[in-house]
């Protein structure tokens, strides 16, 4: 994996951190695979419905990894209130983003063994409803989007770009800026809705699916590339996302 690492070059993740919470992550991952309750509360309910279903697993979760992460949970309830509200800043609240993501990727793992990679032109995850930046260009042709919370792989479109985020297919008004020489990353800009996201051009990259976006971060060196980004009148509909 530190094959990649030049492709981070650019954006401002952590990528030693990203790997501390992969293995943090999988020993979550293993106990809920390891538990058939578990696994029957996650196949057969939605999100929300399962992180109900399962509170008391969660802040069991939380609080034997807490110590891994140097992060304190001194009440889960809060440390969940907190995730819910995006406090970042809350104690408790890193530890309970992935415990969470845990059980989502685990969702997104049954989900997608059952129903594969189904065919959603939108940038919005069929499963958790996160909003993804991140498409890749697949080997057989089609552009996927990778979620960047449960990192469930849905199909946009085939044969040609689509625009997630409008839908717009014409050829003319789409187009993916990359490197002269490197074109394993790009930037893609729809000019009828002004949205940009990053595509991974090179399907040989092969990382863990939520390293995706990570690595895909470093397309970012392109956005100069995009004419109107130097006139700020560039529309971003999901800037906030
Ligand atoms: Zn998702
Ligand atoms: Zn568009």
């Amino acid at each position: 994996m530190h094959r990649y690492r030049h492709l981070l070059r650019g954006g401002e993740v952590d990528y030693d951190t990203s790997l501390r919470v992969e293995e943090v992550e999988s020993r979550i991952i293993n106990r809920l695979l390891h538990n058939n309750d578990y696994i029957n509360i996650i196949k057969y309910n939605d999100l929300s419905n399962i992180l109900y279903k399962l509170k008391n697993l969660i802040f069991e979760e939380a609080k034997k990894i807490a110590r891994d992460l140097d992060d304190k949970i001194e009440d889960p309830e809060k440390a969940l209130e907190a995730f819910y509200a995006g406090n970042q800043d809350t104690p408790g609240f890193r530890t309970m983003f992935i415990v969470i993501q845990a059980i989502a990727r685990v969702k997104a793992e049954l989900y997608e063994e059952e129903n594969g990679q189904i065919e959603n032109p939108s940038p919005v995850c069929p499963v958790c409803g996160a909003v993804s930046r991140t498409m890749i260009k697949e080997e057989d042709s089609r552009y996927t989007m990778v979620c960047p919370f449960c990192g469930y792989k849905w199909t946009v479109s085939r044969g040609s770009l689509v625009c997630p985020y409008c839908g717009n297919s014409d050829p003319l008004s789409l187009g993916i800026f990359t490197g002269k020489k490197s074109k394993r990353l790009g930037l893609a800009w729809c000019q009828a809705c002004g949205a940009t996201w990053r595509v991974v051009l090179d399907s040989s990259i092969r990382v863990p699916r939520l390293l995706l976006p990570v690595i895909a971060h470093g397309a970012e060196i392109y956005r100069s590339l995009i004419p109107a980004a130097s006139g700020a009148s560039i529309r971003d509909p999901f800037a906030d996302a």
